[in-house]
This record gives structure tokens, sequence and C-alpha cells, in this order.
């Protein structure tokens, strides 16, 4: 009798799962495990929507393998103790593992292989599990990573995919192992109302119907606030429910321009996974230092605070930001306009507006977090890093009717038109009768500031 284990980490699923295809064919009898590790935890993962997030996508998976026969062990404690534990007991030659690419993964990778080796047993790492292309896979001459979009875009478009594979049909676990309780979502405190629901059954439910109802749409529809009409499955690929191998097969088999763009989104998720490989420090430090002197004091704190709180006078970036502690997302477009205000109209720090995503985001991500806030802010991989989105044009023509301002900022939904994206240019509106903050700053006022501190 042969034994294996697979070590679920970012990759939550059944189908398309290289690790656990191996797993299965290679051995009679394979265990499927996740460990709650506190290292995890004290890494910046535990925010309430995540872990509660994560507690339906276990329980979903947990389901799926019930349905081949086999079911979910759970285990608390560091990964590596907890990984040889099992191994011991199952008496399994093979452990199986998606390649990670995080300064933690890599060395919890180096651990586990070292403390397999040294038990007499082998770990297989997986590559193209958690990315469509791995990082490092395709470099320019001359530099380890892609420091530019579009030509990363050009070969990683050019790489060819394997074919994704169907779940298994059965997974034996054998009865060894035990298993703790499974986490439930209804235990986890703080957590956003609208929050989505976890799991491969749902994210694969999203990707099929978002193919077939909206990605016709996408190309030209994507930067709708109100219609809401992206794919919502940054969740669903963050915790690996969801293959970015398979989307983009499917996507590429449906084709038209929505697909099109879509593939190429799902390109900007590699794309800062590779420069996050490559440039760690990233995750904290500029990418591309441009001697920025952040606001700081008890003006600038104030200002941070009524900007997380969706008070800054300015209604559609309070309504993506009320949109984000509602739901634990925000749309994409709301949060350009949001870390664009932060950074360059407010001139604060992007780690403190990173920061606060990363508490709420379902999707929340370093690679993906940092980099798209080090790109809006001018100090990451922009082409034009000193380019400041003005508000208000920017909710004229992404919210031209305001209808995601009046879902989010319901004491301005009276307001008439276009006229709740600048509520303090009406004429004979009484103020008191809103509860609603005049502009933090004057949009004029906030650009001279950014660009006399901005060092060009
Ligand atoms: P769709 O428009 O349907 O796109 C499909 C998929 O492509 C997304 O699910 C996502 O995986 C990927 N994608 C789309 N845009 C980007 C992008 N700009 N960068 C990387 N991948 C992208 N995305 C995260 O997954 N986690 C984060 O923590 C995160 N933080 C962000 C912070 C800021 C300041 C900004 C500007 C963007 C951030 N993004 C982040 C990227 C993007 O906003 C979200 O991925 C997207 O809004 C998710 O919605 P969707 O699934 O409907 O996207």
């Amino acid at each position: 009798m042969t034994v294996s284990v697979v070590l679920f980490t970012s990759d939550l699923r059944l189908h398309d799962h290289p690790p656990l295809r191996a797993a299965v064919r290679q051995t009679d009898e394979t265990v499927p495990l996740f460990v709650r590790d506190p290292a995890v935890d004290r890494a910046g993962f535990a925010a309430p929507n995540r872990l509660a997030f994560l507690a339906d996508c276990l329980a979903d998976l947990d389901s799926g393998l019930r349905e081949r026969g086999g079911r979910l062990v759970v285990r608390s404690g560091d990964t590596v103790a907890e990984v040889c534990a099992v191994a011991r007991q199952a008496d399994a030659a093979e452990v199986h593992l998606a390649a990670g690419h995080t300064v933690f993964a890599r060395a919890r990778e180096d651990r586990l292989r070292h403390a397999l080796e040294s038990d007499g047993r082998r770990l297989h790492v997986h590559d193209a599990v958690t990315t469509v292309v791995p990082p490092g896979e395709v470099t320019p001459q001359g530099s380890d990573h892609f420091a530019v979009f579009t030509p990363y875009f050009r070969r990683w478009s050019a790489v060819p995919l394997r074919t994704p594979h169907p779940a298994p049909r059965a997974v034996h676990v054998p009865s060894g192992p035990r298993s703790e309780r499974l986490p439930a979502r209804a235990a986890v405190a703080g957590v956003s109302a609208g929050l989505a629901t976890g799991g491969e059954t749902e994210g694969r439910r999203r990707l099929g119907n978002w193919l077939s109802r909206h990605a016709d749409a996408y190309g030209t529809g994507h930067d709708d606030l109100a219609g809401d009409t992206t794919s919502r499955l940054s969740p669903y690929l963050h915790f690996g429910a969801v293959s970015a191998t398979e989307a983009v097969h499917r996507a590429r088999s449906r084709g038209g321009p929505g697909a099109e763009a879509f593939v190429r989104q799902l390109c900007w998720r590699d794309f800062h996974q590779q420069v996050l490989a490559a440039r760690p420090e990233t995750a904290h430090e500029d990418y591309r230092p441009r001697h920025d002197r952040w606001r700081r004091g008890a003006e600038a704190e104030a200002d941070l605070r009524a900007w997380r709180e969706g008070r800054t006078g300015y209604p559609v970036v309070d309504a993506a930001l009320r949109q984000l502690a509602h739901e634990g997302w925000m749309h994409n477009r709301g949060r350009l306009l949001t870390a664009s205000f932060l950074t360059k109209t407010l001139y604060l720090d992007w780690r403190d507006g990173a920061r606060h995503f990363l508490d709420l985001l379902v999707d929340g991500d370093i690679a993906e977090n940092q980099l798209n806030w080090q790109w809006v802010a001018g100090t990451g991989t922009d082409t034009r890093p000193h380019r400041v989105l003005n508000p208000v044009l920017q909710a004229k023509r992404y919210d031209p009717d305001g209808a995601y301002v009046r879902r989010w900022v319901p004491e301005l939904a009276e307001l008439p038109g276009r006229s709740i994206h600048e509520p303090w240019r009406l004429k004979g509106l009484d103020r008191a009768a809103y509860d609603y903050p005049e502009p933090l700053v004057d949009l004029a006022d906030g650009l001279a500031r950014f660009r006399a501190a901005r060092d060009r």
C-alpha cells in the first residue's frame, strides 16, 4: 500500500489541481491536509473576512472530497511539524505541494523539504498551480523579472499552458490521521455583512455564469461602477478555489474582446506575483523611490481616519470605501480612485491605505494589493507615475447617473442626477439637512501640494 499527503495552501480546490492529481495517480491512498498555522496569521493573513471565506472554502473542499469517498484533514500548529506528523502516522512516502512565491512560502517549503528528507520522505513541489505562469518563467534579457506590463503580457501570452485537469473521481484517504473540527464561518467575529460565500462550488458557478452572461460586455463595461459586471472572482482566485489556468482556458475558448480583456487582467495578477517574487522587499518598500515626504502629524491622521471611514466629502471616494467595509470587496475602479485620492490628493503614505485594504479585503493579497497600491502611488511599475485621478471627473465618467453613489452614500440619495458627485456646488442646498462632510481638501490645492512635494 503506497500513501501520499497533499498539503493544500492557496489552492483550495479539486479541479485542475496538479498536486492532488499526481498524488491520487501515484499512490493508493492520499491524505488531503490543511494546516492552520499561527505563523500565517502573524504574517498578516488573519483578517476576519479572509478567515470567514477560508472557513467556507475548507467546508466546501471537505464536502467535495466526501463526495469522492474521502475527507479533509485539518490540523493546527506549525505546518512543517504537522505535515511530518501526518506523513509519519499515515506512513506516506511522498508529500505534494503547490509552489508558493512569497518569502514566507519559500522558507516554509525549504524547511518542509529538509524535515521530510531527514525522515526518509520526499517533497514534490508543483508549479503553475496558484499562477498561470510561474514567477521567473519568462524574464527579459538581463533581469530576473519584468518591470513593465505590456512586454510581460506579450511573453506571458505565448507560454503554452497545460490542459486543465478534471477533479479526481475518487480520493481514498487512510483512516489513521484524525482531523480537527473544521473552522466555522459563524465563529469568526467582525465579518463584513455583505461578504460573499467562499468555496470552489460557488467559484465555479460564478466563473461559468460570468463567462456566459457578462464576458462579452466586459471590454466596455468593466469600469461601470454601478453596473458591477466584473467577474468578482478575485477572492476565489486568491484562495485558489478557482484555477487561474482554467479561467484563462475557458475565456480563450469563449473568445471575443471581452474574454480577451479578462485574460489580460489575469495576466496582471501574474505580473505582480513575479515582481514580488523577485523583489520581496516591495511589499513594504517603494519599488521606485520617489523620495516622497508623505504628510504626517495630527491633520494627516485625521484625514486618514476620514478616508477609512468613507467621510472625505467626495461622494464617489466615500461610496467605494463604504462598499469595502460592507462587502470586504471593492470594484477595481473604486480601488484606483480611492488609492489615488489617498496618495496624491491627500498625499498620505500608500502603506497606510494598503494596510486598511488588507484589513478588509477578502481577496487581500500581498503581491496584488501592495503592488497595485504602489502602481497608483507612482512608486511602482506605472509608466505614468505622476498621474492624478480627479474623483469628480472619474465619478461623472464611471458613475454617470450617480447610481453607485446613491447605493453606498444614502444620505445623498435624494440629490438630483449628476449633482450628487459635487454636492458642494448645489446652490440653495440646506447643508445642515445632510449629515455629509465638506470636502477634506480642494482638488486644486491637493494637486498643487502633490506636485510641489513629489520629487520629479
Ligand atoms: P475582474 O475585472 O473580473 O478581473 C479578473 C481577475 O483578474 C481578478 O479577479 C483578478 O484576479 C485579476 N485582476 C484584475 N485586475 C487586476 C489588477 N489590477 N492587478 C492584479 N490582478 C488583477 N486584487 C486582488 O486580487 N487582491 C488585492 O489585494 C488587490 N488589491 C488592489 C489594490 C488596489 C489599490 C488596486 C488598484 C487594485 C487591487 N487589486 C487587487 C486588483 C483588482 O482591483 C481586483 O483584482 C479586482 O477588482 C477584482 O475584481 P474582479 O474579480 O471582479 O476582477
